[in-house]
C-alpha cells in the first residue's frame, strides 16, 4: 500500500486534533506516515500511533522553530524524496497553506487547498471542496506529480486505530534561503478555557444583533454550555465588541465545525465564506427574512437575548 504523508502539528501538550483527523483520512487512502518537525517524544509518537501512523519521520532540527515556514517545507521535501508518498496531507490554516504551496511548487505537483473530503476514486486521490459560500461542491483530482492537499479541520472525525509506529530520524540540510527570516520572539496569546476556534467542533457566533459588548456574554454562555468556541462577525469586531482574532469570514478565520450557531448574524456572503462548510448550522435571528436562514439546517425566529439563555438552561437540564 502506498504511503500517505501527514505533516503533524504539535501543541504544548501533545498533538493537534486536526493532525489526528488527517491520519484518520490518510488511512482511507493508503498507509499513514507522520512527519514531526520538532521533538518526537514518546508521548507524541504514541499519540500518532494511536491514530494509525505506521511510521513517524522525525526531524528534530532547531531550524524548524527558529525560522518561518521554509524549513518545514524543506523537511517535507526531504521526506517525500525518501519515501515517495502517494499524497501529502497538511492541515488548512495560514502556516499549513504556506508550507503546502511551497512543497507543491518545488515538487512541480498539483495543490488542492481547503478540502472537506479526500477519497480514492478509480485508484486516484480525489478531493472535495466547498466553494462560493457553500453553494457548490467541487471534486478535483491532481493530474500532475504528488497531490499536495490541505484539509479543513473538522472535515472528518478522528478515529483511533492503534499501531506501533516505526520511528525514522531524518537529517535535513536546510538551505540558506530557508533561514532568511528568523523568529525573534514569541508571545503566547492569553488563553481561555475554550477550545481554539480553528479546531472547535462547536462554535457559537455572535453578530451585530448582540447589541453591545456586554451582549457577547449570552454568546459566551451558550458556547460554554456546549463546550464550544466563540466567534463573531466583522461588524462585531469592527465595533470592538470582541477581538479581531475571533472574526469568522472572508477576512477572518475559515471554520468548519460539526455545529455552528449563528446568533444575530445576517448571513452576508463575506461571513458565509468562512463558515459555509459547517456540518450543521443553527440560526437565531429576529428577522425571518435574514439570509442566514437560507443556509441554516435549523432556524429560530426570535430575540437572541431570550432564545440563547433558554437554550443554556435546556442544555444544563439535559446534562443534569
Ligand atoms: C471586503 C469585505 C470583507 C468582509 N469580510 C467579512 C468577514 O470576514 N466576516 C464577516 O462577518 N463580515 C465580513 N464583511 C462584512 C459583511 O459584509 C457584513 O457587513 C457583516 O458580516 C455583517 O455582520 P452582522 O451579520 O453581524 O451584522 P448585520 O448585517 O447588521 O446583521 C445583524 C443581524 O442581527 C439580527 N438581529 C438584530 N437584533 C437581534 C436580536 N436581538 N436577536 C436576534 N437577531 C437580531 C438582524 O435581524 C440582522 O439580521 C466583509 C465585508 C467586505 C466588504
Amino acid at each position: 500500500m502506498s504511503e500517505i504523508l501527514v505533516l503533524a502539528e504539535l501543541t504544548p501538550t501533545g498533538v493537534r486534533k486536526a493532525t489526528l483527523e488527517l491520519l484518520t483520512l490518510a488511512r482511507r487512502l493508503g498507509e499513514p506516515a507522520a512527519l514531526v518537525c520538532g521533538e518526537a517524544t514518546d508521548e507524541v509518537v504514541a499519540a500518532l500511533g494511536e491514530f494509525g501512523a505506521t511510521k513517524v519521520y522525525a526531524v528534530p532540527a532547531p531550524e524548524v522553530a527558529q525560522f518561518l515556514s521554509l524549513p518545514k517545507a524543506e523537511a517535507v521535501l526531504a521526506v517525500t524524496a525518501r519515501s515517495e508518498p502517494a499524497a501529502v496531507l497538511v492541515t488548512s490554516g495560514p502556516e499549513g497553506k504556506d508550507v503546502a504551496a511551497r512543497v507543491a511548487v518545488r515538487l512541480d505537483s498539483g495543490l488542492v487547498t481547503d478540502a472537506v473530503d479526500v477519497v480514492v476514486d478509480g485508484g486516484v486521490v480525489t478531493t472535495t471542496q466547498s466553494v462560493v459560500a457553500g453553494a457548490f461542491h467541487v471534486r478535483s483530482q491532481v493530474v500532475r506529480g504528488t497531490p499536495v492537499i490541505t484539509v479543513m479541520p473538522n472535515a472528518v472525525t478522528a478515529e483511533a486505530a492503534p499501531v506501533q509506529p516505526r520511528v525514522e530520524a531524518v537529517e535535513v540540510e536546510f538551505s540558506e534561503r530557508a533561514k532568511g527570516a528568523a523568529v525573534t520572539s514569541r508571545t503566547p496569546k492569553a488563553s481561555s478555557a475554550r477550545p481554539d476556534l480553528a479546531d472547535a467542533s462547536v462554535i457559537v457566533a455572535g453578530g451585530r444583533g448582540i447589541g453591545s459588548e456586554a451582549g457577547l456574554g449570552v454568546i459566551e454562555a451558550l458556547a460554554d454550555a456546549l463546550g464550544g468556541a466563540v466567534g463573531v462577525t466583522r461588524a462585531v469586531s469592527d465595533l470592538h465588541w470582541a477581538p479581531h482574532d475571533l472574526q469568522i469570514g472572508q477576512t477572518g478565520k475559515t471554520v468548519a465545525p460539526a455545529l455552528y450557531v449563528a446568533a444575530g448574524v445576517s448571513g452576508a456572503i463575506q461571513h458565509r465564506a468562512g463558515m459555509q462548510s459547517s456540518k450543521t448550522i443553527v440560526a437565531v435571528n429576529k428577522d425571518p427574512k435574514a439570509p442566514i436562514f437560507a443556509i441554516a439546517d435549523f432556524g429560530v425566529v426570535g430575540d437572541l437575548h431570550t432564545v440563547l439563555p433558554a437554550l443554556v438552561d435546556e442544555v444544563g437540564k439535559r446534562r443534569g
